[in-house]
């Protein structure tokens, strides 16, 4: 562990959104946590320092979609585009990524694992928890949970008898694994908390997203949660299609069933939200849940804009997420920050994203999301130790002095490309830009090397995927413009 003694900076954000500057600052870590904050005058010139931002929603793919040719477009479609994932050393890639947000100044992950592979999990969980280790980030592990739909918003078999005879065969054998009972996903979960459980690293429950489970999982789910105090993270309501699927399945409500069955309370993070409606935006609000906003995926992906301003109006929390989906594809959580605030603060809006709401959903209500724990977004001593270092004077490199307020020159510029040094449980894990537990650099040659190497293989599944993409999109459009 590089336990770090302390840093000094010009600009201290002490609790970013509630306009606290504090100029020369010194700051000491006592073990994983702040020790003091003080004077320190005239050090640590031309460095901004605030909180680690946090991912709240990720699915830590090293390798990205469009190497391995799902391009961006519709969600139900690109989808099928992951049958084609190619197999990837999982540790070099959970490495990979895990090492990118942590060069751009993400502290916590959640990392919604997609695995379908459920005799693997528990051995996979520790690769994985071994990676964000190394890495130094902290880790929400989302055990993925599922038993129907996994073709698509249809019985399996149906769907598919809809794919040409010739396909069926590997769809079967690549996507259509036997589900085991809601019982043993639950000592499955209990079972990878007992291996990777640690001081930065937790295990959720992870419904893939209600249409993916039956009432008898999302209802085990919700009891086990209630028992153990383990959140839950379900994709929910991401696309105009989940939305149509859900009001003619749950005529009397799709998020009034939800809540029904418990799996909304104050333990729950539902990614995207983009398609919930006020009366849906009330329920998570009462049950003081939280969604997890990912702009640029639902930009990507064709999804539409998360209607932000009514749950800012309800009074609903919400944190970000990058959802391997980031706008430049390069994870940079600087930009992605910058995109929220852009696209939800417009003066149209009946309630516009301000600073403090911004800053409460990358720092607070993140962190609560990702590792179950109130208290973070300050800088003050006892708060948790992560921090991210910006090089100030690189992003001020015009500015007459004494015109604008630092953060604002932040949240303007800011970028990967400025994140200096990054601190998470005290421990500094980017040094001078660099990540300093693992060598990123190489292992990003090793992981595209290696999917090249599967060229050949790739490339004869092209067309078995655009037949599966199109067999998807007649099936699909049933909802669709409805
Ligand atoms: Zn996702």
């Amino acid at each position: 562990m590089n336990a770090a003694a302390g840093l000094n900076v010009e600009y201290l954000a002490m609790a970013p959104g509630r306009g606290e500057m504090r100029r020369d600052a010194s700051v000491t870590f006592a073990d994983d946590r702040i020790g003091s904050v003080g004077a320190a005058e005239g050090q640590g010139k031309g460095l901004l320092a605030m909180p680690a931002l946090v991912d709240a929603h990720d699915h830590v793919r090293g390798l990205h979609h469009i190497a391995f040719g799902a391009r961006d477009q519709t969600f139900e479609i690109w989808r099928a585009a992951l049958y084609a994932q190619p197999p990837i050393d999982l540790y070099l890639n959970s490495a990979l990524a895990f090492g990118r947000l942590a060069r751009a100044g993400v502290g916590s992950v959640m990392h919604v694992y997609s695995s379908i592979k459920v005799d693997r999990l528990a051995e996979d969980a520790e690769i994985i928890a071994r990676a964000a280790r190394d890495v130094g980030v902290r880790l929400a592990l989302v055990v993925p949970l599922r038993d129907q739909q996994t073709l698509g918003y249809g019985n399996d078999a149906e769907l598919l008898r809809l794919h040409p005879a010739q396909d069926r065969d590997f769809i079967e054998k690549t996507w259509l694994y036997p589900f085991p009972s809601p019982a043993t996903y639950m000592d499955l979960v209990a079972d990878i908390g007992r291996r990777i459980d640690g001081p930065t690293v937790s295990v959720q429950y992870g419904p893939n997203s209600p249409q993916a489970c039956s009432d008898a999982l999302l209802a085990a789910v919700a009891e086990a949660s209630a028992r153990d105090g383990r959140r839950v993270t379900t994709h929910l309501l991401e696309t105009s299609i989940q939305r149509r699927w859900a009001d003619e399945t749950y005529p009397d409500g799709f998020i009034p069933h939800l809540a029904n069955l418990g799996v909304i309370s104050p333990r729950f993070t539902g990614a995207h939200g983009v398609w919930l409606r006020p009366d849906d935006i009330r329920i998570m609000a009462e049950q003081d849940a939280q969604i997890a906003i990912n702009m640029s995926s639902n930009l990507r992906l064709r999804s539409g804009i998360a209607p932000v301003g009514d749950y800012i109006k309800a009074g609903m929390k919400f944190s970000f997420g990058i959802d391997s989906f980031s706008i430049d594809d390069d994870e940079d959580a600087f930009r992605e920050l910058r995109v929220g605030h852009w696209l939800f603060s417009l003066d149209a809006s009946p309630a516009p994203l301000t600073q403090q709401l911004l800053f409460d959903g990358w720092h607070r209500n993140g962190f609560k999301a990702v590792n179950n724990r109130d208290g973070y977004g300050e800088v003050t001593a006892g708060a948790p130790g992560d921090l991210v270092v910006l090089d100030y004077d690189a992003l001020a490199y015009d500015l007459i002095d004494g015109m604008i307020d630092p953060m604002e020159v932040a949240l303007t510029r800011a970028t990967t490309a400025h994140v200096k040094d990054v601190y998470v449980a005290g421990r500094r894990i980017v040094g001078d830009g660099r990540v300093l537990g693992v060598d990123l650099d190489a292992i990003e040659r090793e992981v595209a090397k290696a999917a090249r190497a599967q060229g050949e293989r790739m490339r004869a599944l092209k067309p078995m995927l655009e037949r599966s993409q199109h067999t998807l999109g007649d099936f699909h459009a049933r909802w669709r413009g409805r």
